[in-house]
């Protein structure tokens, strides 16, 4: 069953007077407990895949399927409600909110989507013990380390289930210890909570974790997928 599958994907933006092209006919899916890399230079699209994907921005052209969903026939609301329930995302800089703590931080998607706060605190402690940072919880993001923080926010983006981890970079601002601590949870994560993962990546230890890579240049794979 396929979590994600996207079609003849292309994305342009206006950038004063011209148009740069960001994707220019992607075509993929990722199945459910797959790991899959997007590796390739800097400026070939592989944020741009995965905001488009993860239902953060939308496609110039070409169809997405999130979990049977086809976003590009979803209003603005509805679109962020997907966004909301069906994804979760890491980012390079953490993202966490600093005037919350870790405990709030992680309960928050749940509480957006509406559950109970007691509920909510309970999710985020067990997920918090999964992650190695259950001492953290009443800390604020600042008092803590960054591979603290990139655990945390792997937490976050987990703690109302969604279908798909989206993870852009999600070691690249991490020293070599964390970065490799923050990787083995997330293969951990994917194998053992089946997990299905989307990430981009300069880093070829990091790709290596993956089960499938998909290496892009210009706003397109360089294989075609099949
Ligand atoms: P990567 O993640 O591989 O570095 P990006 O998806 O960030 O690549 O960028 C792909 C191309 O789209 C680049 O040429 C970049 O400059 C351009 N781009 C990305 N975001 C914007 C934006 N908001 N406005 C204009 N151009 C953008």
């Amino acid at each position: 069953m396929s979590v994600l599958v996207a079609e003849g994907l292309q994305k342009t933006y206006r950038s004063g007077e011209s148009n740069v092209t960001a994707l220019a006919g992607v075509s993929f899916s990722v199945d459910r407990g797959d790991f899959v890399a997007l590796m390739g230079p800097s400026g070939c699209g592989k944020s741009t895949l995965l905001h488009v994907c993860g239902a953060m921005d939308r496609a110039s052209a070409g169809r997405i399927l999130l979990n049977g969903q086809n976003l590009a026939a979803l209003g603005d609301d509805e679109l962020t409600r997907v966004r909301r329930e069906q994804v979760g995302f890491v980012f390079q800089f953490f993202n966490l909110l600093p005037t919350l703590t870790i405990a709030d931080n992680i309960a928050l998607p749940c509480l957006l989507a509406g559950m109970k706060g007691d509920d909510a605190d309970a999710r985020a402690q067990a997920l918090a013990e999964r992650v190695g940072i259950a001492h953290r919880l009443s800390h604020f993001p600042q008092q803590v380390s960054g591979g603290e923080m990139q655990r945390a926010a792997i937490a976050r983006a987990l703690v109302h289930q969604p279908a798909l981890l989206v993870a852009d970079e999600p070691t690249g601002n991490l020293d070599s210890e964390n970065g490799a601590k923050v990787l083995a949870l997330l293969s951990e994560l994917n194998r053992e909570m089946g997990v299905t993962v989307l990430l981009a990546t300069h880093a070829a230890d990091v790709a290596a974790a993956a089960s499938r890579v998909l290496r892009m240049r210009d706003g397109k794979f360089e294989v075609r997928q099949p």
